[in-house]
């Protein structure tokens, strides 16, 4: 076996790979850019060595310093992990003529998987059932709106090269298509530098169904069964499971037969994915095979009980399968939860910054759910604008789907990050959607369900009284903490002004005892976990555990539990009733400002001091993390001051433009 590998990639991925390497006794080399210097891979690795600035082109992509590493280290092999050089064939060659192992596919099964137009003529020489559309290439618009009549709208123009997400549109007539085609086109060439683009009917509402394979360099392929990855932004993944709520045995076995299929004609000796679109009647089609190890990868090993990465390891080094396709069986349902530093209050904007908290579930066998939680950094560390925002892969496994959406609930719950906007809530808000529990599932789910965007869930009948009686628990122990103890018994909750009489009490186990006074119920709060200054309340309630996220506020709390947040006022009778009386403040009219939604750098300012605006005109272009982002006026107005000009850096929240 190996006895150093390299890892050319950082993040998750990184630590990941070292996991297995430790387990397997393999020592580990950790390449690092300027901004990964004190990451946890580097941490983590037996060696490291830098290899150049913060900017992935300057580093991570240069296949000439990771072959100076390897031949600085004396590693014997490298894994790429995924995005980078993982799908580069021209690496892998470099890497086999200079007789370092490549863990991963050959070159040649990289370069027929390599672009989606002679993929998927390979597919469909293959037997495996594609998409219908046009296969050759199309110059001008004028002819991609010919052949899309002659396919039928609606229609997807697609980058050949394209990938995570990039370089793909829909088109629903002859206008969308000339325009969307030149834009393709030109995404193509700025992201893939190649501008070849192809047509290909655009399934409706369908699921994204994958094959996970694995092959040896013997002639030996297997699949791993299917993950759905359906719940998408922008055709990037968010949440995945394994197996898929969709799929009956016969299904199951009819995708993994196509997919060894293909990965047998092309000699695949890795792992890899085989991707489908299926339709809601569970016909599907090919969309493409992504010649590396999958994000999604750990659901799959949840279920299976394999080690992916530890069987690349395996087959890199020349040994055979140890198992057949008979010996492989699914084992309950994994869920897995993408966690980014995005902000789901304002439209997911990018939200970089440095984890000032970051509390990790606990890893392992827990009530009645067992959780994988990768992740690469750690409390302190930065989401820097230079890589991928994502923070963590948070996974459930549980011998049920029910229980296993429950086990990432609480996974979710257990999850604490402050610092940075991060989409736990919206996650929190997927597991609490009765359509994702009943697997009605779609790439459109989240357009459907969040059509004007994420703003927190109202909370639930559960998530009310967690608010109660965590409120009323905190109250109670401020107040005996100040050597003031009240003797009251009745209070009123208000919740977002929201009014609950409770009547507090102990019962023989010393639990506290919460009567609901206008509803004729009774909460039971035991276990309490919390002091002054933590920002988790932990607690049983009604014999359920929860977490809830809480902050001192005048007269109360903030408390967000899962997907819903909300003022939480403890008060007497007697205040409640006056602050009934009260008129309820105006929020203040920010509709007259233009403020920067995530720290950035000011691309340009497209108004100037008394112009007039109209409502949806562009009034400044602000990049972040590589991407511009447009702010347009809410209404009509008069520029009235302008503070920040084209080349300037700004925090989140700093005024650009004020109307008057
Ligand atoms: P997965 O199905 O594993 O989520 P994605 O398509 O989302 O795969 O890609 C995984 C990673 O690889 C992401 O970080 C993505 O940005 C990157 N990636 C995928 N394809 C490309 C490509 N052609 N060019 C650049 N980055 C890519
Ligand atoms: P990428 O390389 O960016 O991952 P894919 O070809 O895998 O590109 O497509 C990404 C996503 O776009 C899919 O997961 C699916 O949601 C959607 N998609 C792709 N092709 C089609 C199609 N023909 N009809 C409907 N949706 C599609
Ligand atoms: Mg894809």
């Amino acid at each position: 076996m190996f006895k150093k590998i390299l890892i050319a990639n950082r993040g998750e991925i990184a630590v990941r790979v070292i996991k297995t390497c430790r387990r397997m006794g393999i020592a580990t080399v950790q390449v690092f850019s300027d901004a990964d210097a004190g990451s946890l891979a580097v941490e983590m690795a037996d060696e490291a060595v830098h290899i150049g600035p913060a900017p992935a082109a300057q580093s991570y992509l240069l296949a000439d310093r990771i072959v100076e590493a390897v031949r600085a280290t004396g590693a014997e092999a490298v894994h790429p992990g995924y995005g980078f050089l993982s799908e580069n064939a021209a690496f892998a060659r470099r890497l086999r003529d200079e007789g370092i192992a490549f863990i991963g596919p050959n070159p040649e099964a990289i370069d027929a998987m390599g672009d989606k137009i002679s993929s998927k003529k390979l597919a469909a020489a293959a037997g495996v059932s594609t998409v219908p559309g046009h296969m050759d290439l199309i110059e001008t618009p004028d002819e991609a709106v010919r052949i899309a009549n002659q396919i039928g709208y609606p229609i997807m123009i697609k980058a050949s090269a394209g990938g995570g997400g990039k370089g793909i549109r829909v088109a629903h007539s002859d206008a969308d298509m000339a325009e969307g085609f030149a834009a393709v086109k030109a995404e193509a060439l700025n992201a893939f530098g190649d501008d070849r683009v192809f047509l290909e009917k655009f399934i409706v509402d369908p699921r994204h169904i994958e094959i996970q394979v694995l092959g040896d360099k013997h002639g030996n392929v297997v699949h791993l069964f299917e993950r759905e990855c359906s719940i998408q932004r922008r055709n990037q993944k968010v949440v995945e499971e394994a197996p898929s709520p969709l799929l009956d045995a016969a299904t199951r076995m009819a995708m993994g037969a196509q997919a060894v299929a293909l990965a047998r004609a092309v000699n695949y000796d890795s792992a890899g994915t085989v991707e489908f679109v299926a339709g809601q009647d569970k016909s599907f089609y090919f969309l493409e095979m992504n010649t590396r190890l999958q994000v999604e990868h750990p659901v799959t090993e949840l279920i299976t009980g394999v080690d992916l990465v530890e069987q690349m390891i395996r087959s890199a080094w020349g040994e055979k399968l140890a198992f057949e396709q008979q010996d492989l069986a699914i084992n309950g349902w994994a869920i897995e939860s993408r966690i980014y530093a995005e902000d789901p209050y304002r439209g997911f904007l990018p939200s970089i910054g440095r984890l000032i908290r970051y509390e990790q579930p606990e890893e392992g066998d827990q009530d009645g759910y067992v959780v994988r939680n990768d992740s690469g950094v750690r409390e302190g560390d930065e989401i820097s604008m230079f890589y991928d925002p994502m923070i963590a892969k948070l996974c459930a496994w549980a011998p049920t789907r029910d229980a296993a959406i429950d086990g990432m609930g609480r996974a979710l719950e257990d999850t604490h990050i402050r610092g940075l906007g991060h989409n736990i809530p919206f996650l929190a808000a997927v597991m609490d959607q009765k359509r994702f529990r009943s697997g009605k599932l779609s790439t459109r789910y989240i357009q459907d369900e969040f059509p004007d965007g994420f703003h927190g869930l109202a909370p639930d009948r559960r998530r009310t009284d967690v608010m109660i009686a965590a409120a009323v628990a905190m109250n109670e122990i401020l107040s005996e903490q100040a050597g003031d103890p009240s003797d009251r018994v009745d209070w009123v909750v208000l919740i977002d002004g929201q009014a609950h009489g409770v009547a507090l009490g102990y019962d023989e186990d010393e639990a506290l005892t919460l009567d609901l006074v206008d509803e004729g119920r009774e909460l039971r709060l035991s276990d309490i976990d919390w002091r002054p200054g933590l920002a988790q309340f932990r607690a049983v309630l009604d014999d359920v555990a929860f977490t809830a996220e809480v902050a001192r506020a005048p007269d109360g709390f903030t408390v967000r539990s899962g997907p819903a947040r909300a003022r939480v006022r403890v008060l007497s009778p007697r205040i409640a009733d006056l602050y009934a009386r009260l008129p309820e403040k105006q929020a203040a009219d920010t509709s007259r400002l233009i403020t920067s939604p995530m720290p950035g750098l000011v691309v340009s300012i497209a108004v100037a001091v008394g112009q007039q605006v109209r409502a949806g005109e562009t009034v400044a272009i602000i990049e972040a993390m590589k991407m511009q982002n447009i702010l347009k006026a809410e209404r009509d107005g008069t520029v009235k001051a302008v503070s920040a000009k084209a080349g300037d850096p700004v925090a989140a929240d700093d005024v650009l433009v004020e109307f008057g």
